[in-house]
């Protein structure tokens, strides 16, 4: 029998990106292969010269339609067949071709906020819930929205094969998180976009709305993050590998700081967890730093770091090339 695949690909609006999909029915002992659309409808052609491609980078289970159905991710290609100019995910696999020696792995933290209509799920209609404390890995119904949402989200992803981590309720009513990873960054950005397509699918169902906006609410609110856990095969053995890397990242800071998402400076205020976005700063267990070493990792001597800047409505594909290129390179000459 013929089955559904679900062509999943990362537009070009713009000044962020998001997520479109259409099924193509596969006749039963087919793959899933090249495929086109109309770029002029996703701001990646124009409507004379509107054709795309579609190539299938990673195909999965689809966990909604289950049976012998699948997710398939796409990178866009021009019909040169060269990488689109929205395609962030060549110049990714270029540089992880180019410092694969140094094994990098990535493990993200994707949080999101659940809204009904205009306002947060569960969020009264006029005015606001207590202020933040009890929420964050809270339990009751009066402290957690969207618990079912994000069961049946997490079911999903582990079902396609995903490598989830964990879930967690957040510090501001309706704010969620969960992890993917660590894998190697084309393996961790790719599944981050079909985990946040699933997540989007799956509220669906249930007529919520999930967003990756930093700051959904203005005002003594905790902004939308994904913290972006890295590490080299170095540093997964000794210390001062961890340092260096830390060091490495403060050089670079604005040029990070610039591609971690729109409306990173409304997010990175100094406040809520956060350093400010124009002052990079680095310390063991400090959470108002913008990259952090876990208590655990100063412990061992050993493992991994984690940037604390990236928004929420970050490109992993863009995030994991400038850590790696970052890191990498300076790692190349000699730490220096
Ligand atoms: P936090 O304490 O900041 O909330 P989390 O537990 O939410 O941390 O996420 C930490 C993430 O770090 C995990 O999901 C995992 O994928 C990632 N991680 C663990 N070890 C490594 C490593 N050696 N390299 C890269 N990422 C790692
Ligand atoms: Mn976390
Ligand atoms: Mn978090
Ligand atoms: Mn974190």
């Amino acid at each position: 029998m013929a089955y559904k695949a679900e062509y999943i690909w990362i537009d070009g609006a713009e000044p962020t990106q998001k997520l479109r999909s259409k099924t193509k029915v596969v006749a039963d002992g087919d793959e899933p292969g090249t495929w086109g659309f109309d770029g002029s409808s996703t701001n990646q052609a124009t409507g004379e010269n509107s054709d795309c491609v579609l190539n299938p980078v990673k195909i999965v289970p689809d966990p909604i339609r289950g049976g012998a159905n699948k997710l398939v991710l796409c990178e866009v290609l021009l019909t040169t067949m060269k990488p689109h100019p929205t395609n962030k995910r060549a110049s990714l696999a270029t540089t992880q071709k180019k410092f694969a020696k140094y094994d990098m792995w990535f493990g993200i933290e994707q949080e999101y906020t659940f809204f009904d209509g205009i306002k947060p799920l569960g969020w009264p209609d006029n005015g606001f819930p207590a202020p933040q404390f009890g929420y964050y890995c809270g339990v009751g119904a009066d402290e957690i929205f969207g618990r079912e949402i994000v069961e049946a989200h997490s079911d999903a992803c582990i079902a396609a094969g995903l490598m989830i981590a964990g879930t967690n309720a957040e510090v501001m009513p309706a704010q969620w998180e969960f992890q993917i990873g660590p894998a190697n960054a084309l393996e961790c950005s790719d599944q981050m976009w079909l985990a946040r397509w699933l997540l989007y699918r799956i509220a669906e169902d249930f007529g919520v709305s999930a967003t990756l906006n930093p700051k959904p609410i203005e005002g003594d609110w905790n902004g939308a993050g994904a913290h972006t856990n890295f590490s080299t095969k170095q540093m997964r053995e000794s210390y001062p590998p961890i340092e260096q890397a830390c060091r490495a990242l403060a050089e670079k800071w604005e040029l990070h700081v610039k591609n971690y998402g729109y409306g990173i400076e409304r997010r990175l205020t100094g406040r809520h967890e956060t350093a400010p976005w124009n002052k990079f700063s680095w310390g063991v267990s400090n959470r108002a730093a913008s990259v952090r070493i876990p208590w655990q990792v100063a412990v061992d001597k050993k493992g991994y770091a984690e940037d604390r800047r990236p928004n929420a409505n970050m490109d992993p594909y863009t995030v994991t090339r400038l850590v790696m290129d970052t890191v990498c390179s300076y790692a190349e000459k000699g730490g220096k």
